[in-house]
């Protein structure tokens, strides 16, 4: 994301110089444009039950009667851990992107070590245990994600930077696509350079726009995450003024970027709004757009890597490790951050939890359970005269056991006395209790962890709950899928005061 500042300071600088000689990109360390998308294409095709791929593409139709029409394609992964579905409105949906920028290679080896992950979640779990995260907790959250994947996604750029161009972040007609989104676009500061952030002829003029811009309204993410180099940061919005949202969201979302900071780059990112950490505002940024006009909840550019030491001219070596060894670290370092951010996902309030026992509408159900031939129970949610969902069956050998199958998540759990069992479904938040005394399910939580929220949810929730039993036709409208409790609100670490 970061731009070169041509031309700034230069002055000062004596005028003999020894003569740059720039890094180039070593395809013997890098992957080709060309060998990346084939083992991409590669990875997705060994793993069909958890990953398919798709080629979206885009011509521009208002391209000039003189100028030649421009085409963009890309690749799209869908990686969802817990089996393909076709229904991901229960889901946390994360949409990523990778290659924005043409320059910073380092970028789309992160998300093909990524993708690698994914094939190998297992590794991935040895490796985040090691780091002293909790594979459960990951695992969790990961069983009940969906993911859509933009490996690269300038490809006409990357193109551009392969033959030789090393310092092209546009795409293949010379627009930034990272200042071509309808939020203050268009806007330029003193220093604007229309060589590093031309924002196109119009908002969304580009196909690359139009393809995320389209993927992200179907999608629906929670999670948005730019994947950018140049510098070492953790941003949220906003690109264009130099302040972050407030509010609990907001603080949520800066406290879950500071945690990252310290478990995946050493305590050494910049965190916070891009505007105001960057050294200069950005105008028409995809992350401000996904945030502010689609709404989606956590948006993020992450900067994975920079040389603050190289020369301007030197581009390949400002924006990309040069040798193997830093090149894979850097890598699966940020791939492995995917993984870490999952773990802090379930803090934030926007993020929906794990909820048993509901039927689809999200109503309360009442909770019973029948005899199965082989031997074991099933248990099952009721809601009103409606058809009865199975949520549970109990183990035929061994009866103290329970198995919970919801929102593509199997969950064991344990009995606790003859009416009712324990669910584990988030550490974060507690355990779940189906009772089978014709009662809704309960979540039970530690003790002292009961937040102002979370009662008053409950005192709601029993209110209503006696009220339907009270025969007096009360429909609980989703109570056990509002928000969950800002657990990061009893923190004491506040956002920074950012000037204007
Ligand atoms: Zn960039």
């Amino acid at each position: 994301m970061v731009l070169l500042v041509l031309g700034v300071g230069v002055g000062a600088r004596p005028v003999e110089e020894k003569k740059l000689d720039p890094a180039k990109p070593d395809f013997s360390v890098y992957h080709t444009q060309h060998a990346l998308t084939e083992y991409i294409a590669q990875i997705v095709k060994i793993h069909p039950s958890t990953m398919q791929i798709e080629e979206m593409s885009r011509t521009d139709k208002d391209a000039s009667p003189d100028s030649a029409a421009y085409t963009s394609s890309m690749q799209v992964v869908t990686v969802e851990p817990g089996g393909l579905t076709e229904d991901h409105s229960n889901k946390i949906r994360l949409l990523l992107a990778f290659g924005e920028h043409g320059r910073e290679l380092i970028t789309t080896e992160t998300s093909f070590r990524l993708l690698r992950l994914f094939a190998d979640p297992g590794s991935a779990m040895d490796i985040v245990e090691a780091q002293g995260a909790s594979p459960h907790r990951i695992r969790s959250v990961l069983h009940r994600s969906v993911f859509k994947i933009m490996p690269m996604f300038n490809m006409g750029g990357r193109k551009k930077v392969e033959a030789g161009e090393l310092c092209e972040r546009k795409n293949g007609r010379g627009v930034d696509t990272n200042r071509n989104w309808d939020i203050h676009w268009g806007f330029q500061e003193k220093d604007y350079d229309p060589s590093e952030e031309y924002p196109g002829t119009a908002p969304f003029s580009e196909p690359e726009t139009q393809i995320l811009k389209a993927l992200a309204e179907d999608f629906k993410p929670h999670v948005w995450l730019n994947v950018h180099s140049g510098m070492e940061a953790l941003f949220m919005p906003y690109d264009h003024v130099a302040t972050i949202p407030t509010g609990p969201a907001a603080e949520a979302t800066y406290n879950i970027l500071e945690e990252l900071n310290m478990v995946s780059c050493r305590g050494q990112c910049a965190v916070g709004s891009g505007g105001e950490s960057v050294g200069y505002l950005a105008h028409g940024t995809a992350t401000d757009y996904m945030y502010e006009r689609l709404k989606v909840p956590l948006s993020f550019t992450w900067e994975i890597y920079g040389d603050s030491t190289a020369d301007f001219h030197d581009c390949f070596r400002m924006f990309n490790p040069l040798d193997r060894s830093e090149m894979e670290e850097v890598a699966d370092n940020w791939a492995l951050a995917v993984f870490r951010l999952l773990e802090f996902l379930p803090k934030h309030p926007d993020i929906p939890h794990l909820q048993i026992g509901t039927n689809p509408g999200g109503r309360s159900a009442r909770v019973g359970q029948h005899a199965q031939p082989g031997g074991g129970k099933e248990v099952f949610a009721k809601e009103g005269g409606r058809k009865r969902q199975k949520v549970a069956n109990t183990n035929p050998k061994r009866p103290a056991e329970i198995r919970v199958e919801g929102e593509g998540v199997v969950l064991a759990g344990r009995k606790v006395d003859g009416k009712r069992w324990e669910v584990t479904t988030d550490p974060l938040v507690g355990n779940e209790t189906i009772s089978l005394d014709g009662r809704s399910l309960r979540a039970l939580h530690p003790p002292g962890t009961l937040s102002l929220t979370r009662w008053t949810l409950l005192v709601v929730v029993a209110f209503l709950a006696l009220a339907c039993y009270a025969g007096k036709g009360l429909r609980l409208a989703g109570n056990s899928r509002g928000s969950p409790p800002n657990l990061s609100s009893r923190r004491s670490s506040k956002p920074p005061t950012l000037s204007p």
